[in-house]
């Protein structure tokens, strides 16, 4: 019988784990997302999309599933369906792992200022004018409305409708992964004087990152978010060992593992 499997998705890593599990034919394979996107990535395993209603709406859809265990691997800055997950796993009794990359460290040459919102990100660029480049998700824009003094180049994966209500904004739809060389050039091109970001982990948007450095670039670094207390992995075979070890703990007993 193939036992039901949970994967919170919308990164990268899910996607990819999703793909190691697909030809399983001891699992069934389910992927969430929460339907932000406008044309989402194909995904390697059946989809569903949108809000579950909270906890308590994640915590019957596990019952209603008979899921027998969930993996978190949403951004590191999807805070509410991590913790949503948590509780609804708590109280269904349901085996959780969290997958995610670990944070970027600054090395030395990289300008970070490290804030804990996008509102602080806005007033971190000062009064003064500069040219911005936001790497943002749409719903995060909008908070830098706030401070129209300066010119703003906008990189997202779906258009940012209505455009931002201040009299210089520039926009670039692009879906990562983004090299240095190419982030290199678009910074440059733009004359961008200031990045604001998330610490996203992994290297498909380490690109910016490492150019600003290059270029000697400051960056609004917006802090990660706390994580829950559920066991973590960083890669897709340590996630394929957790699921392992909890759906089939008498075969690697057997194996003395
Ligand atoms: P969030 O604040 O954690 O989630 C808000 C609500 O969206 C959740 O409570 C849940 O609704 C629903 N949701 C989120 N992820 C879901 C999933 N995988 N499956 C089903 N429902 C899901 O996350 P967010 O608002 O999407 O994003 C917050 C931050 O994460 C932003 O910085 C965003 O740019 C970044 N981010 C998110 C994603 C993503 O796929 N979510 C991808 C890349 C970056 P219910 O409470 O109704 O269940």
């Amino acid at each position: 019988m193939r036992r039901p499997v949970l994967i919170l998705g919308g990164t990268r890593d899910a996607r990819q784990l999703a793909a190691r599990l697909a030809d399983r034919d001891d699992l069934s394979v389910l992927l969430s997302l929460a339907g932000r996107t406008e044309n989402p990535a194909p995904q390697p395993v059946p989809v569903r999309s949108g809000g579950f209603g909270g906890a308590e709406g994640l915590a019957d859809f596990l019952r209603a599933q008979g899921t027998s265990a969930v993996i978190d691997a949403t951004h590191p800055y999807a805070a509410h369906i991590s913790r949503n997950a948590a509780l609804a796993c708590a109280a269904t009794d349901v085996p959780l792992l969290a997958l995610g990359r670990p944070a970027w460290e600054a090395q030395a040459g990289d300008r970070w200022h490290e804030v804990k919102d996008v509102a602080a990100a806005a007033n971190a660029l000062g009064t003064a004018p500069r040219r911005v480049f936001l790497a943002l998700g749409r719903n995060e824009v909008r908070a830098f409305e706030a401070a129209p003094q300066h010119a703003y180049l906008v990189r997202s994966v779906d258009p940012i409708t209505p455009p931002l209500a201040v009299p210089d904004a520039e926009y670039v739809l692009a879906r990562g992964p983004f090299s240095e060389a190419d982030d290199r050039a678009l910074l440059a091109r733009h004359g961008i004087e200031i990045i604001v970001a998330k610490n996203s982990g992994g290297s498909a948007t380490y690109g910016k990152i490492a150019a600003a450095r290059a270029l000697g670039i400051e960056v609004v670094m917006l802090r990660r978010p706390p994580v829950q207390d559920v066991p973590r992995v960083s890669d897709a075979d340590a996630a394929l060992a957790w699921l392992d070890a909890c759906l089939h703990p008498a075969a690697r007993a057997e194996r003395g593992e």
